[in-house]
């Protein structure tokens, strides 16, 4: 299993000294959106286990954070008004994995809209909250 970095970025957004666009909190996970969205409404669903992958989160703690996406996934899509839904979650720098605290990616897809690449650019800040604002109201 890979160590967990306590200080990871996405430890200080679940420490709350790294702002984020929330969209859910509960007792173990956490939903915000992705500042580098590769669709409208691209959203990260993180455990808050120290878990740096798929490998090192328990079982139980894995069934928690699925729950939570497969609550969450079907009301993203709507708000945002997204013809499917894709589930991504990578394990390794080889893999794509940019932050080694465990998230899975809830991405909406419209018809003939392509996918941006990873990590092509910070979004507006006015532009998110707007998004976080519609997804909220939706939940
Ligand atoms: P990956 O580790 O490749 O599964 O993806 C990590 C994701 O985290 C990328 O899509 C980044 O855009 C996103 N990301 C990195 N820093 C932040 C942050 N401070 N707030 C929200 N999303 C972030």
């Amino acid at each position: 299993m890979a160590a967990y970095d306590p200080d990871n970025i996405f430890a200080k957004i679940l420490k709350g000294e790294v702002p984020c666009h929330k969209l859910y909190e509960d007792a173990d996970t956490l939903a915000f959106l992705d500042i580098m969205p590769r669709t409208e409404g691209h959203t990260l669903v993180i455990t808050k286990e120290s878990a740096p992958d798929l490998f090192g989160i328990s079982p139980q703690g894995l069934g928690k954070l699925m729950a939570v996406v497969q609550a969450l996934a079907p009301k993203i899509k709507t708000a945002v008004g997204a013809d499917g839904v894709l589930i991504q979650q990578f394990n390794g720098a080889a893999a794509g994995q940019t932050v080694f605290h465990l998230h899975v990616h809830i991405l909406p897809i419209k018809d003939g809209v392509p996918l941006r690449p990873q990590e092509t650019g910070m979004a507006e800040p006015d532009a998110l909250a707007m998004t976080a604002e519609k997804i909220r109201a939706s939940l």
